[in-house]
């Protein structure tokens, strides 16, 4: 059935409140007297018309009026969509520019010195390669992203067991927490199952994970908890690292929204992990918040469908 838009949606509420109204006019009028043949005298058909009229008018009145709220609000809609658009193009020229000036400003200063010595040529087709795999990351994040935004319908949902992807997570980023003195503290109970996408499921803690390594920074605590409640899990991911200022807490969801510029793009970070889980979680009929808790640190709450 076509959604009714929300200027329609206003005409219909007034129109079906003034047919209630006639229609208690015509059956409540002297109630007492005659229930069903209220009207007796000439004068009080005339009222009902002349209300009927009115009516009629104030409705024609306010088709026009939802009419051109509907044109206004898709008209606002539009151009907040295309400025949307823009600053995106935008941030994403601006991201793609430093790798690749730096790919090509490293393999002209080796092709421009062919005697230059192996070791300085090799730290230079190591940086090649690292802006490269920058390169990649980028793609695969606005790839994962524009994947929910234009085919989300074409995403396999299968049986997904998250306990075990959070498991595997932490086997693979033992390493990297290790190095830094981390704690990694997994409260998750077995056989957490929800139909989902397992990609994408993988993609939403390992973020959280990657993000926690990233910024918590040396010897803090991660902890990974989940509830059953109703038809979801409710899971909590949270750090006692640095956290970060209240004023950034809902901006960090946003597409290459970053707190600390510099420290971002020199650990390799996008600016596009937390947009790709809160899109995750929403596709899997889930909502997301994050939160400073009083004893410092990030939190991040947010639920699952079965
Ligand atoms: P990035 O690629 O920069 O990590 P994200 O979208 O994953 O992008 O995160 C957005 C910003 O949120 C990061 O740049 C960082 O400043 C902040 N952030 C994310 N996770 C944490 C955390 N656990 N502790 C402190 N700051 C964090």
């Amino acid at each position: 059935m076509k959604k009714l838009s929300e200027g329609r949606k206003m005409f219909l509420s007034v129109m079906v409140i003034f047919a209630i109204y006639a229609v208690i006019f015509i059956l409540f009028e002297d109630y007492d007297r005659n229930f069903l043949m209220p009207f007796e005298e000439t004068s009080d058909w005339h009222l009902l018309l002349f209300s009927l009229v009115v009516m009629a008018g104030l409705g024609v009145l306010l088709h026009r009026y939802s009419k051109r709220m509907d044109e206004r609000i898709n008209q606002e809609q539009a151009n907040k969509e295309t400025k949307l658009r823009r600053e995106l193009t935008q941030n994403i020229a601006h991201e793609l520019k430093t790798p690749v000036a730096s790919i090509l400003g490293y393999t002209e200063t080796i092709l421009d010195h062919p005697d230059m010595d192996s070791d300085t040529q090799r730290q230079f087709i190591e940086r090649t390669q690292s802006q490269a795999h920058r390169l990649t990351t980028l793609l695969q994040d606005l790839s994962t992203l524009n994947r929910m935004d234009y085919a989300a319908d074409m995403i396999t949902i299968e049986r997904v067991d998250v306990s075990r992807i959070v498991g595997e997570i932490i086997q693979e980023t033992a390493l990297a927490a290790g190095g830094k003195h981390m704690t990694i503290v997994n409260y998750l109970p077995q056989d957490i199952i929800v139909n989902g996408n397992r990609s994408l499921i993988y993609s939403i803690f390992r973020n959280l994970m990657d993000n926690a390594i990233n910024y918590a920074g040396e010897g803090t605590t991660v902890e990974v908890n989940a509830h059953e409640a109703h038809e979801q899990w409710h899971f909590t991911f949270a750090d006692n690292g640095m956290g970060i200022d209240d004023k950034h807490l809902t901006r960090i969801f946003e597409r290459f929204y970053r707190v600390d510029k510099g420290r971002s793009r020199s650990l390799g970070g996008t600016g596009l992990g937390l947009a790709i889980v809160k899109n995750a979680v929403v596709l899997h009929g889930g909502t997301i918040k994050a939160q400073s808790p009083a004893g410092g640190g990030l939190r991040f709450e947010f639920s699952l469908k079965k």
